[in-house]
């Protein structure tokens, strides 16, 4: 099943200089990058973002941190793109998500810390959870235009 997916590298990401060890790894998979743009979301596109986290306790520091600093937004298209990136993003808890992750690697945050320094936790990525859900990031991030159909190597062996 070929689908799309969303990732955004998060501010934290950006800051890190590790939006190519990101890309990096997307591409190795095989996956297909077919948009991608650099983005300092406000408060306003933050709350249509994470509509389904407005009304909890972490939001306020979550707006802090999305809208902190310039974020990498990508459309990922694949085999299996949505859980495929979410199996490489790793357990969106750094301390728990395994080694080989993105979040293993590279992020250390726990809930019981960043709950305790009034912060959100800081995980690199963001990747849509679902196809459904993946559609509708899609659409809130990008226009058809700023989407593209081309073909990459890996198509080849991994289609
Ligand atoms: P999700 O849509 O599940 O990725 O959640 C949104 C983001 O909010 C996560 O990726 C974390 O950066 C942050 N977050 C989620 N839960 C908490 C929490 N309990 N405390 C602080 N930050 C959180």
């Amino acid at each position: 099943m070929i689908q799309s997916t969303l990732i955004l590298l998060k501010p934290d990401a950006v800051e890190r200089g590790l939006m190519g060890e990101v890309v990096h790894r997307i591409e190795r998979a095989g996956l297909k990058i077919i948009g991608m743009k650099m983005v300092w979301i406000d408060k306003e596109f933050a709350a249509k973002h994470y509509s389904a986290h407005i009304k909890k306790e972490f939001y306020k520091s979550l707006e802090e941190y999305i809208t902190s600093g310039p974020v990498l937004a990508a459309v990922i298209e694949g085999v299996s793109a949505v859980a495929v990136i979410r199996k490489m993003s790793g357990d969106t808890e750094p301390k728990k998500s395994a080694p080989g992750t993105i979040r293993g690697d590279f992020a250390v945050h726990s809930y019981e810390y960043a709950d305790k320094n009034g912060i959100s936790i800081k995980n690199l990525i963001h990747s849509s959870g679902t196809p459904e859900e993946a559609k509708a990031e899609i659409k809130l991030w990008f226009e058809d235009r700023e989407l593209h159909s081309y073909k990459i190597v890996h198509e080849k062996h991994t289609r």
